[in-house]
C-alpha cells in the first residue's frame, strides 16, 4: 500500500465497509494543498480489490492536475464503490457511504461519476454535506468548454476561431457530445459523427450531422476529431488512420499512453488536453459546491464566463509547448506544457501556503 501511495505521493487512502448493506468503498486523497479534494464516486465491478485501488489512485491523481488547471482552490480525489451498479446500489448503501463521506470532515467532496446518478448523490446528501453536482448537470456545461476550447484550436491551426466550413468528427453523442454537436450544427460546422446507440444515430441524423459505423469515425477526413465517449482512443492503432488537423473532445483520458501525444505531434495534430478542455463540468460542481456553502446560487453568467476562459487556458499552454524544448531540443507535448503548468500553480502556491496563520480559510 505505501509503496504505491508513496509513488505518486498520496495523502491518504480510506477504505469503508459496511458487511450488512454491501458497502466497499475505497477513497482516495491525493493533493489538497490548493483545498479540499473534489472527486466524483464511481461504482465499478471491479474483478478485484487490487483493480478498484489502482483505479481510484490514478482517477484522483488526474483530479488533482484538473482542478489546478482550472484556477479551482480545489485538490484532487476520488472514491470507487466496488459492484455491479445494477445490483448494489440501494438507499441504504448510499446512505451509508454517505455517513463515511461525513465523517472525513470535508477532506473529501464528491457528487456523481460513471455508475452513480445525480439521483444516487442526492440520496448520499441526506447523510452528508459533502457532496455538490445535485443542482446543475455539468454535462451541458463541459460541451460548452469543449466548444470553446475547440475555437482556441482553430485560432492557433488556422489562425481563426469561427466554425463556418469546419468539418467535425464527433465519436459518442451521449450527455456532453450530444450537447456539443447541437452548438457545433448552430455555429455553422458541419458534423460527422458516430455511436452504438440505434436511438441516438436517428436523432442526430434528423439534425443534418452525417452517421458514419463506429470504427470509421477515426478515418473521417476531417478537421477536428472529438473523442466524446471513452478513454484510450488515441493509440498505436488509431493514430495512423486519423485524418485531422486537430484532436479535441470531452472524454477522459484520451491517450493510451503519455507518448501519444508526442506521436500526434510528429504528425502535426494538434492535441487539446482532455483534463483542460472537458473542465467545464468540474468548474460547475465547484462553483455550486461554493456557493451553497456561502448560501447563494449560482450566476449562471459568471459560471459560462469562467468555462469560456478554457479557450486562453489553452491558448497559453499550445504556446508553452511552442516555446519549452526538452533535454534533447525538441518541443514538448501540449499535454506535457498542460502538466507541467498545472503543476507549477500548485507549488507556487504550496510555497506560498507555508507562512502559518491562525484560523486559517478554508472552505
Ligand atoms: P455518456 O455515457 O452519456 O455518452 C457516451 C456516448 O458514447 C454514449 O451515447 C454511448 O452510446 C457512446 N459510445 C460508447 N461506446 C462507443 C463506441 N465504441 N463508439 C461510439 N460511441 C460509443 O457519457 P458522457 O457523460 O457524455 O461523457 C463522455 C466522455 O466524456 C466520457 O469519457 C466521460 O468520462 C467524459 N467526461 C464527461 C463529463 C461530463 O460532464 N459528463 C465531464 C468530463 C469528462
Amino acid at each position: 500500500m505505501f509503496e504505491l501511495m508513496e509513488k505518486d505521493d498520496f495523502e491518504e487512502v480510506i477504505f469503508f465497509q459496511d458487511k450488512k448493506c454491501g458497502l466497499k468503498s475505497i477513497v482516495a486523497i491525493h493533493d489538497t494543498t490548493l483545498g479540499p479534494a473534489l472527486g466524483g464516486t464511481r461504482i465499478w465491478n471491479y474483478k478485484s480489490e487490487v483493480e478498484a485501488l489502482k483505479d481510484v489512485l490514478n482517477l484522483a491523481k488526474a483530479m488533482t492536475l484538473k482542478a489546478a488547471a482550472a484556477g479551482l482552490n480545489f485538490g484532487g480525489g476520488k472514491a470507487v464503490i466496488i459492484g455491479d451498479p445494477k445490483r448494489v446500489k440501494s438507499e441504504v448503501l448510499l446512505r451509508s457511504y454517505g455517513r463515511f463521506i461525513q465523517s472525513l470532515g470535508g477532506r473529501f467532496i464528491t457528487g456523481e461519476d460513471v455508475g452513480t446518478t445525480i439521483e444516487d448523490v442526492r440520496i448520499m446528501k441526506v447523510e452528508t454535506d459533502y457532496v455538490t453536482g445535485v443542482e446543475l448537470d455539468p454535462s451541458p456545461f463541459t460541451a460548452y468548454g469543449v466548444f470553446h476550447g475547440m475555437r482556441a484550436c482553430l485560432e492557433h491551426v488556422f489562425g481563426d476561431g469561427s466554425f463556418e466550413g469546419i468539418h467535425v468528427a464527433v465519436q459518442g453523442v451521449g450527455k456532453v457530445g450530444s450537447v456539443l454537436v447541437k452548438l457545433l450544427l448552430e455555429n455553422g460546422a458541419e458534423v460527422t459523427f458516430t455511436d452504438i446507440n440505434p436511438e441516438k444515430v436517428e436523432e442526430f441524423r434528423k439534425l443534418g450531422a452525417e452517421y458514419v459505423e463506429p470504427n470509421r469515425i477515426y478515418s473521417v477526413k476531417c478537421d477536428i476529431f472529438s473523442p466524446c465517449a471513452l478513454g484510450g482512443v488515441i493509440n498505436d492503432e488509431t493514430i495512423p488512420k486519423l485524418r485531422c488537423k486537430i484532436v479535441a473532445g470531452a472524454a477522459n483520458n484520451q491517450l493510451e499512453n503519455e507518448r501519444h501525444a508526442e506521436e500526434l505531434a510528429k504528425r502535426e495534430i494538434l492535441y487539446a488536453p482532455d483534463f483542460i478542455i472537458n473542465a467545464g463540468g468540474l468548474i460547475t460542481v465547484a462553483t455550486e459546491y461554493v456557493c451553497r456553502r456561502e448560501g447563494r446560487s449560482v450566476d449562471k453568467k459568471a459560471l459560462l464566463k469562467e468555462i469560456e476562459q478554457i479557450k486562453a487556458r489553452l491558448m497559453e499552454i499550445f504556446k508553452i509547448s511552442e516555446e519549452l524544448l526538452d533535454t534533447f531540443g525538441r518541443q514538448i507535448s501540449t499535454h506535457k506544457a498542460a502538466k507541467m503548468w498545472a503543476a507549477e500553480r500548485i507549488e507556487k502556491l504550496r510555497y506560498m501556503r507555508k507562512v502559518f496563520v491562525p484560523g486559517s480559510k478554508c472552505l
